[in-house]
């Protein structure tokens, strides 16, 4: 028997909880949900989920939080931001707070389980004998572990870090462009507005560049995409 996949909404709105539980059932999830933020952790440390949709704006706490609270205790579940405001400021938060993704409502259902089956199919590979463990200027990542050691210190790499990295790795000298980083590690189909790569490869360079601002390891092709030099 197939273990059913679990879900966690945490989410206010009715109408987007119902909308969001009938499509992923109809996909074969199994979908639990919450209200609020509070209840919503608790749920998390229950059920266990394989991936959680958050909404930003809760009654009692607002995502940034609950973000930061499920992230104490499960560092690897992918969190996908449910969220009114495109800001990219509040991106950035929202990844620095441990979210993996963001959608923009009004949302399509449809894309965002495409997001949901691109996580899952990547999540899915099969786990190979050795730890997978690429090294890239100073830095040794273990991308089987999550982890990125450099000078010294340990950081943690999130789902779609390490998704990433692991693209640009197996294509590694060569320019991957961002419409095929966005469908292979997201599921998403191209889209010359959605800046979902670009913010990932900002917080890989945080992590893995001596100088950020100048990378030497994940640079940019211009009007393309990324290319990974070792
Ligand atoms: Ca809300």
């Amino acid at each position: 028997m197939v273990t059913k996949k679990t879900i966690l909404i945490i989410e206010d709105e009715p109408h987007i909880v119902l909308g969001l539980q009938d499509a992923l059932e109809f996909e074969g999830f199994r979908v639990v949900s919450a209200s609020k933020g509070r209840d919503g952790v608790a749920a998390a440390k229950h059920e266990k989920p394989d991936a959680v949709l958050l909404d930003l704006m809760l009654p009692d706490m607002n995502g940034y939080k609950v973000c930061e609270e499920l992230r104490r205790w499960d560092a690897f579940v992918p969190i996908v931001m449910l969220t009114a405001r495109s800001q990219e400021v509040d991106k950035i938060r929202g990844l620095d707070a441990g979210a993996d993704d963001y959608v923009t409502k009004p949302f399509s259902v449809g894309e965002l389980i495409a997001r949901i089956r691109a996580i899952f199919r990547r999540a899915g590979r099969p786990p190979g004998a050795a730890p997978e463990i690429v090294t890239v200027g100073a830095a040794r990542i273990n991308l089987s572990a999550h982890s990125l050691e450099a000078e010294g210190e340990t950081r943690e790499l999130s789902f779609y870090e390490v998704e990433l990295l692991r693209l640009l790795h197996e294509r590694v000298g060569q320019p991957v462009s961002r419409d095929e980083i966005l469908s292979k590690v997201w599921g998403l189909e191209a889209s010359s507005t959605n800046r979902t790569v670009d913010n990932f490869i900002v917080k890989l360079r945080r992590k893995l560049e001596d100088k950020p601002e100048q990378p030497k390891h994940i640079l940019t092709v211009y009007g393309f995409g990324y290319k990974l030099v070792p």
